[in-house]
């Protein structure tokens, strides 16, 4: 696998790196700084070429599967973004499991990769692996062989398992089924987990989706990371303009939320944005 190209976005420094592999296909990796809040810099990796799963809010998710990652290509995107910038390790840092592909579709490879980078680099503060959870066979042994702390962020978006149909276009596990494993991983392996939830214009964004979601997390050991939708131009889905208002009804609701941006729209770094200008 060899760089292929590289972008930084004029309007935050987001980086996004493009790697050929070795059949000629594209993968994209990001780096996405936080400095306004003093966090790790963050390398969100892919972990399939293009991606089973066609998330209605996705560009990956109208563009074709290929295959699989293997752990090498997964751990080569991180040895290439270093060899590129070095500066850059100089930095904590955290991985991100939330390039293209959906990371537990190829769970063998991305925990391997996991353990890998956990060995490898001292400065790794954290593994995340963002998913929306098509199977939950994860074990506590696949997180306690990793040295470094893992955290899930479940793709949850929506509040019924109805509404994830219809906008992730594919039968999932159950909502409480997946809170139930990431609450016994969390008692077994000291798994974190959050839960991310995409504010869509008219669809998920009323006062009575903010009291449902207040409801499913009553009790769980996590928190709720909103974030505005950057629209896609195969979708009809449009941002909200609720934010305010659903997020003062998490505040009644007593709900721990945190806000976050999507960084590098500029060069189609954001979230769901990847491979925007590439076809296959
Ligand atoms: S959101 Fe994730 S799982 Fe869904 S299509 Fe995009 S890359 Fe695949």
């Amino acid at each position: 696998m060899q760089l292929k190209s590289y972008y930084e976005s004029l309007t935050d420094g987001t980086l996004k790196f493009q790697f050929l592999t070795s059949d000629n296909y594209i993968i994209e990796s990001c780096v996405v700084f936080f400095w306004e809040k003093s966090s790790p810099i963050n390398i969100c990796v892919s972990s399939q070429v293009g991606c089973e799963c066609s998330c209605s809010f996705c560009v990956t998710g109208y563009k074709r599967f290929v295959r699989n990652l293997s752990s090498s290509e997964i751990e080569k995107q991180v040895a290439l973004i270093f060899e590129h910038s070095p500066h850059l390790r100089q930095y904590q840092f955290e991985i991100t499991y939330m390039g293209t592909g959906e990371p537990l579709l190829n769970k063998e490879n991305v925990f391997s990769s996991a353990r890998s980078f956990s060995n490898n680099y001292l400065l790794l503060t954290r593994i995340n692996v963002s998913s929306i959870f098509p199977n939950i066979n994860i074990t506590p042994d696949d997180i306690l062989t990793v040295d470094k702390p893992v955290h899930f962020q479940y793709s949850l978006h929506f509040v019924s398992d109805d509404l994830r149909l219809k906008y992730f276009r594919k039968r999932l596990v159950p909502i409480s089924a997946v809170l139930n494993k990431l609450n016994q991983l969390h008692d077994i392996a000291g798994t974190s987990f959050c839960l991310n939830y995409i504010l869509f214009d008219q669809i998920n964004d009323q006062s009575q989706d903010a009291k449902a979601l207040i409801e499913l997390i009553c009790g769980l050991p996590t928190y709720i990371k909103i974030s505005k939708y950057c629209p896609i131009s195969f979708s009809n889905l449009k941002t909200s303009s609720n934010f305010e208002k659903f997020t003062q009804v998490l505040d009644l609701g007593g709900v721990h939320w945190k806000a976050f941006e999507s960084k590098g729209t500029d060069i189609h770094a954001a979230c769901g944005h990847l491979l925007s200008d590439i076809q296959f």
